[in-house]
């Protein structure tokens, strides 16, 4: 064995042995052996070969492994046919064009003669300019869309997964990994190599789906999840929007917030907040713990102070939002969950048919201090919700007179307790209730909520 023979015997040695160690049987004549037993058999180009070895060794691509394999092969035929053997070099004759270029020169000047490389077997020799061109436009796609963070996936063509199966199993290839996972690892490389973007495996701002050999690119951007609070300082507003043939029939909260949508160029916005008031409640002190969602946004990266006030002037300063922070859209379930037992303090101004005095004050207070209120779903919501009895707390009431006839209450409550039952009575569907305790026909007039605890 000559010089450079042996060294590229101790290179390949090198990264079979290594494998070695780590518990795998595996000799070099296995590694060579198989090689030449898949080379006489079908093309590969350097990349395809190089995979069915993919587990051997660290620090070099497929490319590399299937360049070293197909070169030690050359370089032992070519060795053995200048000792004489003839059936090698019959051999050779019939393998040369399936490994392709690296056995040319040696085809050359043992034949005077060339060789046309049949396409590579399992990807038809598309793989290296698919990865180039599908990285490019990738990267240009994700900085479009000014993703920092993604993640590659890939779909194969079926029948090229196939013959690449049925290759792995003809030749019990154990060290070797599929074509679908080569191309995502290079395309993700690729693109870090050319840009500050990073490949996130756990939480992607983009996926980026290529199809190989099609070249199809597909962008998947992730929804961007921001906490925060929203307030509503007038009265009729709802907090979805609300259509009807005329147009909606309230101003919205999601309509205020389409400047936000525009900001960002996100599809669309879904608002997850934690419980919702009547549209003729207002919602001021401490705001409403809501969860935003924007929809595939083209910039990513908007102050959210800028997005407040677009909120603010966009509604005229009906609503208010302030951001505090991204997270997980684990979350949106814990605010629709949570959102039902949490504290909750409403202002409401209650007019009551007779005058009060301070004894009914006194009594309203009293009675209400931590009290179990029965509420049957209220009338007024009866035909789009079913009928049943629950169970809910008030923890406290405050009661002031305005006028003889006009009390302030804050009530705090935990639950989802209707307050303008708890006002009325509902006809006897809410016990105890205001109307009650008092015996006078009581009614809210004015309900804001001032306090909602956050999940
Ligand atoms: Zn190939």
């Amino acid at each position: 064995m000559d010089c450079i023979l042996r060294y590229s015997y101790e290179f390949i040695k090198g990264f079979v042995y290594n494998r070695g160690v780590r518990g795998f049987e595996i000799s070099l004549d296995e590694v060579l052996g198989k090689a030449e037993s898949i080379l006489k058999d079908i093309p590969l180009c350097d990349r395809c070969l190089g995979r069915m070895f993919a587990r051997l060794g660290f620090g070099f691509s497929n490319r590399d492994r299937g360049l070293a394999i197909k070169r030690i092969l050359v370089m032992l035929f070519y060795e053995a046919i200048l000792r004489g053997d003839t059936s090698r070099l019959e051999e050779f004759k019939s393998i040369a064009s399936n490994i392709g270029s690296e056995a040319l020169e040696s085809y050359r000047r043992l034949f005077n003669s060339t060789f046309e490389a049949p396409q590579c077997f399992i990807c038809r020799g598309l793989i290296d300019k698919f990865i180039d061109d599908v990285s490019f436009r990738g990267l240009k796609l994700l900085m479009h869309y000014g993703v920092r963070r993604f993640l590659v996936g890939v779909r194969v063509d079926k029948n090229i997964l196939e013959a690449e199966e049925n290759l792995v199993l003809k030749y019990n290839l154990k060290y070797s990994e599929s074509i679908k996972r080569e191309i995502k690892r290079e395309i993700g490389k690729s693109i870090q190599a050319k840009s500050s973007l990073t490949v996130d495996f756990i939480n992607p701002e983009a996926v980026l789906i290529v199809e190989f050999p099609s070249s199809n690119i597909e962008l998947t951007i992730a929804s961007i999840i921001v906490k925060g609070r929203y307030w509503k300082t007038g009265r009729l507003i709802s907090q979805a929007y609300w259509p009807t043939i005329g147009g909606p029939k309230y101003y919205s909260i999601e309509e205020a917030l389409h400047s936000i949508t525009k900001l960002m160029g996100a599809e669309s916005i879904v608002i997850h907040a934690a419980g919702r008031e009547d549209v003729d409640a207002r919602m001021l002190g401490s705001g409403r713990p809501l969860i935003l969602e924007v929809k595939a946004p083209r910039n990513r990266n908007v102050d959210f102070r800028v997005l407040e006030e677009s909120v603010r002037s966009n509604s005229n300063g009906l609503i208010e939002i302030s951001l505090e922070d991204y997270t997980r859209r684990e979350l949106i379930r814990v605010y629709k969950e949570e959102s039902k037992i949490k504290t909750k303090v409403y202002k409401t101004l209650i007019l009551v048919e007779d005058a009060i005095g301070d004894n009914d004050i006194k009594l309203l207070e009293e009675t209400f201090k931590n009290s179990t209120i029965l509420q049957k779903t209220p009338l007024r919501v009866l035909h789009r919700r079913k009928e049943v009895t629950r169970k809910r707390k008030v923890h406290e009431i405050k009661c002031k007179a305005v006028t003889r006839n006009l009390i302030e209450c804050l009530i705090k409550t935990s639950g989802g307790l209707y307050i303008k039952e708890l006002v009325t009575g509902d006809q006897g569907r809410t016990k105890p209730s205001i109307t009650e305790i008092l015996n006078k026909n009581a009614k809210c007039i004015e309900l804001d909520v001032v306090s909602v605890e956050a999940p």
